[in-house]
């Protein structure tokens, strides 16, 4: 099948930008790499009447740093930071959650933005920047910009705090220390599908972080304090019975088969991580 006809606007910045978006005349969308949005275009899940490309947008693609984060612009693809090409605040976490995602040539053009605005469940970045606790930042027309912690900006499957009009414009993750422990393991029928079930866990001795989260549910990542804290200060992997236990008191729908690749997962996450510690 083929899109539903639509005006495509290539913006030059971030004004005009949001303020295309702002014009009450029709659906408008932002598209950045497509590789999710243009499979719904095709099937017609999604017919906009105007697309805002922001895929070439400089201010999307600009990544700064400070002592304390580095800000990736919404734009910055996905091969970008799997090929070290951006500064990594993560000590080669974010590479390598990037060369896992799917396959090449969606790599080549999918966004680090366009993934967590998708906020698909089993999205790789959705999963990685809340174990990262990335901030967001968040634009719009007539409106203060927003900053927003990735573990509040997703709600739901495909659902976040986006509202009518606004942009991503950047995402902050805070720098770790070369003390830094992480871990993430995904657990996929095939090489480059979408996972069943994905678990990062990241703990810096420096900043007294530990956070463990589960990816590929339902809808948006569970954050597991309890049990991050306690893998912080004892370093002893949990068995599988106390990660079930764990699992069913914060999620206590998750039928069985989901808890018991969950806990597979999150015991192989950490094993992994503190054999390359
Ligand atoms: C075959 C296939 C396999 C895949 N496998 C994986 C996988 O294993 N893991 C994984 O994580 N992903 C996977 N993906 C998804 C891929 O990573 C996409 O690149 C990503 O989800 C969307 O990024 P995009 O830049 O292409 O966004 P687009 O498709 O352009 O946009 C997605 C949505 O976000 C909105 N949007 C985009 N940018 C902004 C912005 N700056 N501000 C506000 N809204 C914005 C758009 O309006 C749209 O609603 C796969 C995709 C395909 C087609």
């Amino acid at each position: 099948m083929k899109p539903v006809a639509f005006e495509l606007c290539i913006s030059a910045d971030i004004a005009s930008a949001a303020g295309i978006l702002s014009q009450n005349d029709g659906d408008t969308k932002i598209i950045a790499g497509g590789q999710s949005l243009g499979p719904m275009l095709n099937l017609r899940l999604a017919r906009p009447d105007r697309l805002v490309d922001v895929a070439q947008t400089p201010a999307l693609r600009k990544i700064t740093q400070t002592q304390a984060f580095v800000a990736f612009g919404a734009a910055t693809r996905h091969a970008e930071i799997e090929d070290g090409k951006t500064p990594d605040p993560s000590c080669g976490m974010m590479p390598y959650v990037a060369s896992g995602i799917a396959y090449r040539a969606i790599r080549n053009k999918g966004t680090l933005g366009g993934s967590l605005c998708h906020a698909d469940p089993a999205a790789d970045w959705v999963t990685a920047m809340t174990a990262l606790n990335a901030t967001l930042i968040i634009t719009s027309v007539g409106k203060d910009t927003r900053k927003t912690p990735m573990v509040e900006f997703m709600q739901g499957a495909y659902r976040t705090t986006l509202e009518p009009g606004e942009i991503l414009t950047s995402v902050l993750v805070p720098k770790y220390s070369d003390k830094t422990v992480w871990g993430y393991y995904k657990i996929c029928r095939k090489v480059g599908e979408f996972a069943d079930a994905i678990v990062a866990w990241v703990a810096d001795p420096t900043k007294q972080y530990s956070r463990i989260v589960l990816g590929a549910g339902s809808g948006a990542p569970l954050v597991l304090n309890h049990l991050a804290k306690e893998l912080a200060q004892t370093g002893n992997i949990p068995t599988l019975d106390i990660i079930k236990a764990e699992l069913k008191l914060h999620s206590p729908d998750l039928d069985q088969v989901k808890n018991h690749l969950f806990a597979i997962a999150l015991q192989r996450c950490v094993k992994g991580a503190l054999a390359n510690e």
